[in-house]
C-alpha cells in the first residue's frame, strides 16, 4: 500500500469500507472528513459546517457504514437530503462505499415515484435510507413504525431543508425515531433555525467546523469558467487552444482522472501526462524532471500527488475540479507565480459549486473573474498565431538553405510558389482544421450554463418584459415545482397578496418560495416539489382577493 493511504487507513474505518474507499480512488480524506469521521465512529452527535463540494457525504457515509450491523435486516441509518437528486446522490454514494459489504441494501425515498416500492423495500431489510423528509413523512402516515429502528440519523445540507420549508416534517421525523439515537447534522450556514434544531434534538453534539482563515495571494491572475460537468474535457481543450502557457498543472480530484484526462490531451498531441498516488515514487520524479526540462508541457495530478512540486515553468494552474476548501485552492494555485513572475490560475465551477467559488473569493479576498469559452475565431486566430511564431523565425535563413530547392521544385510540378508553399503548409499542419468553418466542425461549441436562479430583479423585469423573454423558459431550481392560478393582474393581484396567502396558509418560510410571476390572467409561484400535494391540498380553499386561489401544479408541455 502506498504511503499516502495512510490517511484514510488510520482512520479506524471497517476494512471492507476502507477498502471500498481505496477502490475508488480516494488518496486522503478531506478536511471535513479527517475531523468528522473518529467524531462520527465514536457516536457522538455532531454539527459539521462546511461548504459544498468539501466531501461531507464521504465524511458521515464512511463512519456510519462501518457501524452497521449487516446481519441485522432492518433501518439502521436515516439520511435526510433536501432535494431528490441529492437523495439518489448521497444513496448512489452509500452504494458505491458499500460495495464490499454483501447483504447491505441502500432505499431511497423521494416523492414523485410510488410509495408502495419504496415501504417494501424498508421492510425487506434496507439498512439505510437515504431519504427527502416530506415523501418521508407520507410513509410515517401509512406506518409509524418504519424508523423504530434508527440509530443514526443525518440531516445532510439542513439549511436547504428548511429553506424548502421542511420544519414541520423534521419534527414529525425526530418523533418516530427512538431518542437513543445518534444524531449528525451538516450545514453550510448555521442560523438561528438550525441552532434551534440543534439544541432540542441533538444531545452534547460536537462541533466541527473547516475554518476559512484568509489568505493572501500575489501575482496570480485568477479566472473561472463556468461548466457542466459533463462537459469539462471539451472546456479544457478549448481553452489550451487560447492560454499561452509554457508549463501547465491541472488539478482532478481522482487517479482516475488522471489517467483519463492526461490520455485526452495526449490523443491531442499535448505531452502531458498523469501524477497519482498510484504511481511509483520514481516514476513520480522522471514526471517531473520531464516537466523541469520541456519533455512534458501538462501535468494531470490530485492534490497529494502534486504536494512539494516545485516547478518554475509553470505559468498556469487549471482546477479542473473544485478544491475542497479555499486553502487547498491557494495551495493549488501558488504552483504558479513563482520567482516573481506571474502566474494564471483557471478554475472550472459546475452550477453546484458556485457557492464554493464565492468563499474562494472571500477567502483570498480577491474576485475571481469570469472568463468565456473561446468561440471558433478565438481558437482560430489562436492557432494562426501560433503558426505564425513557429514559421517566423525560420524564414530569415530559410531562403538562403531551401531557396535553391524551391525553384527546382515548383519548375519540376509546374506550379507557382504560392500553391507550392500551401502544399508545404497542409503538410505542416498535419490536417489541423485552419479556416472558422473547420474549427467550427471540430470542436461544437461547449454552452456555458445559464444562470440558474434569476435575481428578484430579472423577475420583475421580465413581468413587463417583452413577449420573447415571456416564453423563453426560465430554468427552475432545484427541488422546486412550478404551480399555477387563475388570479392574474386583471384581478387586481400583486405578487406581494399570492406571496401573503401562501406564507400564511401554507405555512411556508419565505425562503421555501420562489418566484413568483403576475401576468394578465393567470401567475406562476414556484414552490417545494417535496410535499407538494399536501401543500397543495392545506391551500385548497385560500382565497386571494376575495376570489379562490385554486393553485395547481402547471407543466409547461
Ligand atoms: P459535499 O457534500 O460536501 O458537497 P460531496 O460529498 O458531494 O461534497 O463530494 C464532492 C465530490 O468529491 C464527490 O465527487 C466525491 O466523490 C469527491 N470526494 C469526496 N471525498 C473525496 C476524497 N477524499 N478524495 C477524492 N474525492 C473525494
Ligand atoms: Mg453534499
Amino acid at each position: 500500500m502506498t504511503q499516502v493511504l495512510d490517511g484514510f487507513a488510520a482512520l479506524d474505518l471497517h476494512p471492507n469500507i476502507l477498502a471500498a474507499v481505496i477502490a475508488t480512488g480516494y488518496e486522503e480524506p478531506s478536511a471535513i472528513q479527517l475531523q468528522a469521521i473518529p467524531v462520527i465512529l465514536a457516536g457522538h452527535d455532531m454539527i459539521g459546517q462546511a461548504q459544498t463540494g468539501t466531501g461531507k457525504t464521504a465524511a458521515f457515509a464512511l463512519p456510519i457504514l462501518s457501524r452497521i450491523d449487516v446481519s441485522k435486516r432492518q433501518p439502521q441509518a436515516l439520511i435526510l437530503a433536501p432535494t431528490r437528486e441529492l437523495a439518489l446522490q448521497v444513496a448512489t454514494a452509500f452504494e458505491t462505499y458499500a460495495k464490499q459489504m454483501p447483504g447491505l441494501n441502500v432505499i431511497a425515498v423521494y416523492g414523485g415515484a410510488p410509495m408502495g416500492p419504496q415501504l417494501k423495500a424498508i421492510r425487506n431489510g434496507a439498512q439505510v435510507v437515504v431519504a427527502t423528509p416530506g415523501r418521508l413523512v407520507d410513509h410515517l402516515r401509512r406506518d409509524e413504525k418504519v424508523l423504530s429502528t434508527i440509530q443514526h440519523l443525518v440531516l445532510d445540507e439542513a439549511d436547504e431543508m428548511l429553506k424548502l420549508g421542511f420544519m414541520d416534517d423534521l419534527e414529525v421525523i425526530f418523533k418516530a425515531m427512538p431518542e437513543t439515537r445518534q444524531t449528525v447534522l451538516f450545514s453550510a450556514t448555521l442560523p438561528h433555525s438550525i441552532r434551534t434544531i440543534a439544541e432540542k434534538h441533538l444531545r452534547d453534539p460536537k462541533h466541527v467546523r473547516i475554518e476559512t482563515k484568509t489568505q493572501t495571494v500575489t501575482a496570480i491572475e485568477q479566472a473561472h469558467l463556468l461548466v457542466h460537468a459533463d462537459q469539462k474535457h471539451a472546456a479544457v481543450l478549448r481553452l489550451l487552444e487560447v492560454e499561452e502557457f509554457d508549463a501547465l498543472i491541472a488539478f482532478v480530484r481522482t487517479k482516475q482522472a488522471t489517467l483519463d484526462l492526461a490520455a485526452v490531451l495526449e490523443a491531442r498531441g499535448y505531452k502531458a501526462a498523469a501524477l497519482n498516488g498510484d504511481i511509483a515514487q520514481n516514476q513520480r520524479e522522471r514526471v517531473i524532471e520531464s516537466l523541469k526540462d520541456g519533455r512534458l508541457d501538462i501535468v494531470v495530478a490530485t492534490d497529494v500527488a502534486a504536494r512539494g512540486l516545485d516547478v518554475p515553468r509553470i505559468t498556469h494552474v487549471m482546477n479542473v475540479d473544485m478544491p475542497y476548501d479555499p486553502e487547498s485552492y491557494v495551495h493549488r494555485i501558488g504552483r504558479t507565480g513563482r520567482a516573481g513572475r506571474t502566474g494564471r490560475a483557471l478554475l472550472l465551477v459546475t452550477p453546484r459549486e458556485r457557492r464554493m467559488l464565492q468563499v474562494i473569493e472571500r477567502v483570498t479576498g480577491q474576485k475571481v473573474s469570469e472568463v468565456r469559452l473561446p468561440d471558433g475565431q478565438q481558437v482560430l486566430d489562436a492557432r494562426i498565431k501560433k503558426l505564425t511564431s513557429s514559421l517566423a523565425p525560420l524564414v530569415a535563413d530559410a531562403e538562403a538553405s531551401h531557396g535553391e530547392l524551391l525553384d527546382r521544385l515548383t519548375a519540376e510540378i509546374g506550379c507557382s510558389p504560392r500553391a507550392l508553399a500551401a502544399a508545404l503548409l497542409r503538410k505542416a499542419t498535419n490536417g489541423q482544421a485552419l479556416t472558422l468553418a473547420e474549427v467550427e466542425r471540430e470542436q461544437p461549441l461547449v454552452p456555458t450554463s445559464a444562470p440558474r436562479e434569476r435575481s428578484e430583479r430579472s423577475s420583475e423585469r421580465s413581468d413587463r418584459g417583452d413577449s420573447r423573454e415571456r416564453r423563453a423558459p426560465v430554468p427552475l431550481a432545484e427541488g422546486r415545482a412550478r404551480c399555477r392560478t387563475a388570479l392574474g393582474a386583471r384581478d387586481g393581484i400583486a405578487a406581494k397578496n399570492l406571496l401573503g396567502a401562501i406564507l400564511n396558509e401554507g405555512g411556508l418560510v419565505r425562503e421555501a418560495i420562489g418566484r413568483i410571476q403576475v401576468r394578465e390572467s393567470f401567475s406562476l409561484v414556484e414552490l417545494p416539489e417535496d410535499g407538494l400535494e399536501r401543500l397543495l391540498s392545506k391551500l385548497k380553499d385560500t382565497r386571494v382577493g376575495g376570489k379562490p386561489l385554486k393553485l395547481r401544479r402547471y407543466r409547461e408541455d
